[in-house]
């Protein structure tokens, strides 16, 4: 997963792993042990020192409240951890992901592609841009129901997912569309990896109610090139290319103006 702004505390997450590998009453049980034999012994040690003082009542009374109050604090301390480190990880993920397909939302995508990009135009290296728009979507739910349209974007982003490599960022960019950064990537790459996404898009064995549901998407391209002083810039190449694999009839991929050197526009990998 790339870096983020949403760090927590590094001992937090690691206290609480131990804490659910131990269990929440063992690790209660060594904290108060341990709290028990030091106060005992730390006691007696200063009994020996001044000289003076009763050792049996003394090690009655610091066992007593050791084990008391090491155990009521410890036990609030721990369920603390263990709800701290819950909470974060919800957070991380309502702040990251698209609650119905589970990739990166549009905020965290722009958040994350805008550093990568800014390093691939700074040391000259090559990435490319996808969108993808499913197609005629709209009678898909007008046919189904909503439901359908919903399940059938989540397969949509987990069939992208899947021809994806590491590093690449996937998003949903809002409604039926996808983002997808593509690092290190050339323009044949990129046109590659969009023509195998449209091809899984298409395979999809989707249905309702025991009704097959037809599935296809469109894919504009879009690769780094001098002329792209902002990011928006790549992502309105993409746009175009986006809006003429819908012009073409849809289920296709073009690519951006200028993508492929010595091809005017509009060049093209398709069904
Ligand atoms: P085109 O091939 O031109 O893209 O046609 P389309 O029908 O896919 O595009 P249009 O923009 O007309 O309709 C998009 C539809 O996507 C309308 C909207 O209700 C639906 N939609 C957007 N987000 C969601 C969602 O989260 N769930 C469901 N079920 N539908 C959604
Ligand atoms: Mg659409
Ligand atoms: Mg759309």
């Amino acid at each position: 997963m790339p870096q983020h702004d949403l760090e927590q505390p590094a001992w937090l997450p690691t206290l609480n792993r131990w804490v659910q590998g131990m269990g929440l009453r063992r690790t209660l049980l060594l904290l108060v042990a341990a709290v028990w034999l030091l106060s005992l012994l730390i006691s007696q040690l200063v009994i020996s020192l001044i000289g003076e003082g009763n050792r049996m009542i003394v090690a009655a009374w610091v066992s007593a409240s050791a084990i008391g109050f090491t155990g009521l604090f410890g036990y609030m301390f721990l369920s603390l951890v263990r709800h701290l480190d819950q909470a974060h990880r919800n957070m991380l993920r309502h702040a990251t992901q698209d609650a119905l397909t589970g990739t990166y939302n549009r905020r965290y995508f722009l958040e994350i592609v805008e550093r990568e990009w800014s390093r691939a135009k700074r040391y000259e290296m090559s990435c490319a841009l996808l969108l993808m728009d499913v197609d005629h979507f709209k009678q898909v739910n007008d046919r189904f129901g909503h439901l359908c349209g919903d399940q059938l974007l989540r397969r949509i982003a987990d069939a992208a997912a899947e021809t994806l490599r590491q590093p690449d960022v996937l998003a949903r960019f809002g409604g039926e569309e996808f983002i997808i950064f593509l690092p290190h990537t050339d323009p044949l790459g990129a046109l590659d990896v969009a023509e195998r996404i449209r091809e899984r898009v298409e395979a999809l064995d989707f249905g309702w109610n025991g009704t097959p549901v037809p599935v296809s998407a469109s894919l504009g391209v879009a690769a780094l090139h001098d002329n792209h002083v902002t990011l928006d810039q790549l992502i309105s190449d993409a746009d175009e290319a986006l809006y003429s694999a819908k012009s073409a009839g849809r289920n296709c991929v073009r690519a951006g103006a200028g993508l492929l050197p010595g091809r005017s526009s509009g060049v093209t990998s398709s069904r």
